[in-house]
C-alpha cells in the first residue's frame, strides 16, 4: 500500500528536462507552416514540446531552436520576442 496514484500526467519540459505535472506546462506546437505557437489546450495538431510556465525556459528553448531544426524555420530577435511574449501571455505570466 504504498503506490499513490498520481492525479496529473507528466510530462518533461525539454528546456531543462524536468519531470513536472502537465498542468505546470505549456505546450508549443510547430504549425505546418513551420511557425511555433503557444498550444494551452494542448489540443493544436502538429509537433509539439512541453516547457515550464518559465521565462528562461522559453526563451532558451525557442532560441535554441530545437522545435523548429526538422523544418529550417529561423526567427529572428523580433518574432521570438513576440512568441515569448505570447506564450508568457498564454501562460498568464505577464
Ligand atoms: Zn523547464
Amino acid at each position: 500500500m504504498t503506490a499513490t496514484p498520481r492525479k496529473q500526467p507528466q510530462r518533461m519540459c525539454v528546456s531543462c528536462r524536468t519531470r513536472r505535472d502537465k498542468k505546470d506546462l505549456i505546450r508549443v506546437t510547430l504549425k505546418e507552416d513551420g511557425t511555433l505557437t503557444a498550444d494551452p489546450t494542448g489540443k493544436l495538431p502538429g509537433r509539439g514540446a512541453y516547457l515550464c510556465k518559465d521565462e528562461k525556459c522559453i526563451r532558451t528553448e525557442i532560441k535554441a531552436h530545437r522545435l523548429s531544426k526538422g523544418l529550417k524555420v529561423s526567427y529572428d530577435e523580433e518574432d521570438l520576442g513576440r512568441l515569448v511574449g505570447e506564450i508568457l501571455q498564454l501562460c498568464g505570466m505577464n
